[in-house]
């Protein structure tokens, strides 16, 4: 059954169909069958968005009239405001969101760091004076400008669209860059509704296209070799954005890059309320298909078999109420599609496999739906195994002793990632001391919330190269310039 608005491309201000009127259906994850009709771009379409945006960033003032920038990105964002409802849906259906988590991670946060982009705007440095200095025997006055980095490829993951989505594009246009946005092939629609709404709030042609297709590298791979574009914005996984730092090296392309995580929560000896922390490491909100989600959790090796027990109990006290559609207290639902749940599955085998002890859930539930559900999922494991290792990006927690602060330090660390984290302890400055060492781009202490609209974010080591949100934001999008004049 067909839900959502069919989702239509949108390139050089047209909202249209894909070259050839070709389709895809898009399946939502918690049927299984298709809810909704999108565009399928053919490369006719990717050459098309790209000539538009370089177009648009040669020939337009949208480079030098932040103004204008300013009042488009505000009109759209109130476009968004009253389209809430139809962004609900597009997360539920499209990206398979429960309700009790759709507002939170998916609208609210997107669009309170939409605001904080606005808010955080005109604090970006366009020019710097460097003062005068003699060289070669004459003075030279000298500053710098800050400039737009030219056209900007924005190729974006499933799991959060919108907030993966607004992090790049709002960021993209305010600094003065033309944007093709490229959602993945299971969530179009929250990629179409940019064009739909950009089309309304009077963008000029070419500003910001958005294309998506049934091929989920044919537009990226385009994107990625054209010299005409300036800048990947990709946030997705860490294979891909290995290949397209590849395919982007000969175009010297700049490549800013969020990727996946294995992040490690600590609970120290010393924490207020160990029972709470270790029950709130449960990864069940989203299905744990988060890229910053702390999917390791470390305890000392003293309470190891307490820590056990609380979770056993946690996820039995959890028990079913997770999987429900319509339920407003439901903060769990499918993972998005078939590929990725066979994926969690076999990494719940291998668990097995590798000797890891399975503390709750494991199994697929087909009762819950013809979707794909798979229930919370806990082994108690050892940091080497690949469990431990890789991501799954699935609701499958490991919880891992260690013996004191300097081997929670070397577990957190000992991981090719490095996105996120957190430390529970009741002394602050130990809790502090040891969230200083771990080598992830944000860490929570004692529960702090490290991710933010007003805040950098991304990742150490192979969780990616570049920082998202916040000023640096925006400063990621921008070249500088030095200028110098010779003193008369
Ligand atoms: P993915 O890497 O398969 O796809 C991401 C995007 O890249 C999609 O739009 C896809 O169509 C496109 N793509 C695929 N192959 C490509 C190619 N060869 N060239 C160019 N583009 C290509 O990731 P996914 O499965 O959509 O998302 C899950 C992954 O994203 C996880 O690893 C997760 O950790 C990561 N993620 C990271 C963050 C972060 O901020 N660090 C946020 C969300 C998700």
């Amino acid at each position: 059954m067909t839900i959502l608005p069919d989702a239509k491309l949108y390139i050089d201000g047209v909202l249209r169909d894909a070259e050839g009127g070709a389709t895809f259906d898009v399946i939502g994850p918690w049927t299984g069958e298709p809810v909704g009709k999108a565009a399928d771009a053919s490369a006719a379409d990717v050459e098309a968005a790209i000539a538009a945006a370089r177009r648009a960033f040669d020939t337009t003032d949208w480079s030098t009239n932040a103004d204008l920038r300013v009042k488009l990105v505000t009109k759209l964002r109130e476009l968004f405001e009253a389209n809430r409802g139809r962004l609900s849906d597009l997360a539920r259906h499209e990206a398979g969101a429960a309700l009790g988590a759709v507002g939170r991670a998916h609208v609210d946060m997107a669009l309170d760091g939409w605001d904080d982009y606005l808010r955080l705007f005109p604090q970006v440095t366009w020019e710097k004076d460097y003062g005068t200095r003699s060289s070669f025997g004459f003075e030279s006055h000298r500053k710098t400008v800050s400039e737009p980095i030219g056209v900007v490829a924005a190729i974006t993951p499933w799991n959060v669209p919108l907030y993966v989505n607004v992090g790049k594009v709002v960021a993209a246009l305010l600094a003065g860059c033309t944007v093709i946005l490229k959602p993945a092939p299971n969530t179009p629609g929250m990629g179409a509704i940019f064009g739909e709404l950009a089309a309304e709030a009077g963008f000029p042609a070419g500003v910001l296209n958005v294309v998506f297709g049934s091929d989920p590298a044919l537009a990226g791979e385009m994107m990625v070799t054209d010299p005409r574009v300036d800048l990947i914005s990709f946030t997705g996984s860490t294979g891909v954005g290995k290949r397209i730092m590849e395919q982007g090296a000969p175009t010297l392309k700049r490549v800013f890059l969020e990727l996946g995580g294995k992040s490690a929560k600590i609970v120290l000896d010393d924490a207020p309320n160990f029972a709470m922390e270790v029950a709130t490491a449960m990864l069940v909100f989203h299905a744990g298909q988060g890229c910053a989600v702390q999917s390791r959790l470390l305890v000392p090796a003293s309470r190891y078999e307490e820590a056990k027990a609380i979770l056993k109990h946690s996820y039995a006290s959890f028990g079913d109420n997770w999987g429900d559609f319509d339920n407003p207290q439901h903060i769990m639902g499918p993972v998005v599609s078939q590929r990725q749940m066979e994926r969690v599955m076999s990494y719940v085998e291998l668990g097995k496999e590798e000797g890891a002890t399975l503390l709750a859930g494991g199994n697929m539930r087909p009762d819950k739906g013809n979707g794909y559900f798979i229930e919370p999922t806990a082994f108690a494991a050892t940091n080497d195994m690949r469990i431990a290792r890789e991501e799954i990006f699935g609701p499958v927690l490991v919880v891992i002793p260690f013996e004191d602060d300097e081997d929670a330090i070397r577990i957190a660390n000992e991981s090719d990632y490095g996105l996120s984290g957190g430390v529970a302890s009741g002394d602050f400055d130990r809790a502090m001391r040891i969230a200083r060492r771990v080598r992830s781009g944000s860490i929570s202490v004692n529960g702090g919330m490290c991710i933010a609209g007003d805040l950098p974010f991304g990742g150490y080591k192979a969780s990616g190269v570049g920082r998202e949100w916040g000023l640096e934001g925006i400063e990621e999008f921008l070249e500088t310039k030095a200028i110098a004049w010779r003193a008369a």
